[in-house]
């Protein structure tokens, strides 16, 4: 076995290594390279800036303010908003064909769709720009040994052994380092396959080059036991993802049943998409599996951390995948940089230590997200929250900040977002119980004073009595005594 690979070292100072040049990976060398470290980042594919086809998933992703301030933290948030479209609410697909908006914050705010191979060659270019700095493509990850901090790879030629001070894991939801680490000590696992896959399509710019939807939305055409989206993309096409059970994939079998599929479920999306153009790309594109995975501790091994997908694998309906794990390496740096002389093992337990609630929120919310997404949007009920969200956050912004964005608008822990969303939701319920009662009781009022019953006793004891009912309902929600 040789022992090591060409490295471009600062002398005296200390080294470590990534795994995985994906998303997280490349965008951690640059923060680690930042604080000085020397970074060896060692990647199973070849370079994607020098590929033709890069096979994998989603192409598009949608970026929001974890994802921007983590990218903001290496000075590459502008270059990536430059080639990014905004999105500032979600444009919903009715059967019938009609068309509604539902914005995802004020006015100012959007999420953006950003190409993520772009993205990816980015972070890789940025990483490389460092002279402290590594980069080895087609290394995979196949052993580690955390009691020495060795990490062996093998390469189209050979295996090798490396020593390292620590090492990052952001080899992705299948992640060999996780599992390594797993063989190691006491590491708690759980994942989890939705029964849903996703297969994606491309609709074509229209004929005159232009969009052939409104670009500055999300489109989504919610049909309750599945759904489709569209988010747009700098060429002018959208990159369409069908979510549905694999049941339901399975049972399309040929062009005839797909187009009538769609003529039942998505018509207004046939001409567009062109019916050769659907049945080719159906067809001939794979249909993705979805994964969620949760594990507890991050950090194991005395020197060997979870990063991204490697730590918590989330289904994409939140669009928070790559935002949550962008997020990981900011927190990660922002620890580095309170502990003293950039304690690495330091800053690795306390993000280990309060992290993972997050992590842990983050999966949830993104499973509950897909039932809003694919049928909750066409809700009466929930359009109701929705617009009292939205009054309620203009009347006390501080105090009172709507679910989504919590998530996609903040840096608040997402744990926290669940607790305070919990609340809101309690006040909500009760603000309009409340005032549902009130106007029940003064109808009610109003007609026995006209018919004369209300100079009865008995009556006049009605409001007393919904008072009582309706502090006792208080008392239920808030818990309160
Ligand atoms: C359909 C879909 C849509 C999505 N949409 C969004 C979205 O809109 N917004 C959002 O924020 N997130 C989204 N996500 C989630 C997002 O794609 C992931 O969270 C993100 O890619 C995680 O980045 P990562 O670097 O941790 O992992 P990955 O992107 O999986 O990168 C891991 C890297 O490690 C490498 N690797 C693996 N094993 C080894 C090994 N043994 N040795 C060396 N290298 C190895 C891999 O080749 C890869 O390059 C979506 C996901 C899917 C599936």
């Amino acid at each position: 076995m040789a022992q090591s690979t060409m490295t471009r070292e600062k002398e005296g100072q200390r080294s470590v290594a990534v795994v995985g040049g994906g998303l997280v990976g490349s965008l951690q060398a640059s923060l680690l390279a930042k604080r000085g470290f020397n970074v060896n980042l060692y990647e199973s594919r070849a370079d994607i800036r020098s590929m033709t086809h890069v096979s994998g998933r989603s192409i598009n992703l949608a970026l929001s303010t974890r994802g921007r301030e983590a990218l903001k933290a290496v000075g590459l948030e502008a270059t990536v908003l430059q080639d990014a479209i905004p999105m500032y609410s979600r444009m919903i697909h009715s059967v019938s064909g009609s068309t509604s908006t539902q914005p995802y914050g004020t006015k100012e705010q959007c999420i953006y769709s950003v190409d993520r191979r772009r993205l990816n060659e980015q972070l890789l270019t940025l990483a490389e720009s460092h002279d402290n700095v590594s980069l080895h493509f087609s290394h995979k990850l196949t052993r580690a040994d955390f009691t020495k901090c060795s990490l062996e790879f093998s390469t189209p030629n050979e295996s090798f052994t490396v020593a390292t001070e620590f090492v990052f894991g952001c080899d992705g939801a299948y992640s060999t380092l996780r599992r390594q680490m797993m063989r190691y000590g006491r590491l708690n696992y759980e994942q989890e396959y939705i029964e849903h896959g996703y297969k994606e399509l491309c609709l074509p710019p229209l004929p005159d080059g232009d969009y052939a939807l409104p670009p500055n939305h999300l489109h989504i055409w919610p049909r309750n036991e599945f759904m489709m989206i569209a988010l747009p993309n700098t060429d002018h096409s959208f990159t369409v993802t069908l979510f549905m059970p694999f049941l339901t994939f399975e049972n399309i079998r040929n062009e005839f049943e797909l187009l009538t599929f769609f003529e039942e479920h998505f018509p207004d999306s046939l001409d567009i998409l062109g019916r050769d153009n659907l049945t080719k790309e159906f067809f001939s594109n794979p249909t993705g599996q979805v994964i969620s995975v949760k594990c507890y501790p991050h950090f194991l091994g005395g020197c060997a951390v979870l990063l991204g997908d490697a730590a918590h694998a989330v289904v994409p309906f939140y669009g928070q995948g790559m935002n949550a794990g962008f997020e990981d390496c900011l927190i990660f740096y922002e620890l580095l940089l309170a502990a003293p002389q950039d304690d690495i093992v330091q800053a690795a337990q306390c993000y280990s230590d309060t992290h993972w609630r997050d992590c842990h929120a983050i999966a949830d919310l993104s499973k509950y997200n897909y039932l809003e997404m694919r049928s909750h949007v066409n809700s009466r009920w929930f359009l109701l929250l929705k617009t009292m969200d939205s009054i309620l956050h203009w009347l006390l912004p501080r105090v009172f900040i709507p679910l989504y964005s919590m998530v996609a608008f903040s840096r608040i822990p997402y744990h926290q977002v669940v607790l305070r969303s919990q609340r809101q939701r309690r006040l909500i319920t009760i603000a309009m119980v409340t005032s549902g009662v009130s106007v029940l009781v003064c109808v009610v009022c109003v007609a026995m004073e006209r018919s004369g019953a209300y100079n009865s006793l008995r009556y006049r004891i009605l409001p007393c009595v919904a008072g009582c009912v309706l502090k006792d309902f208080y008392q239920q929600v808030t818990g309160s005594s």
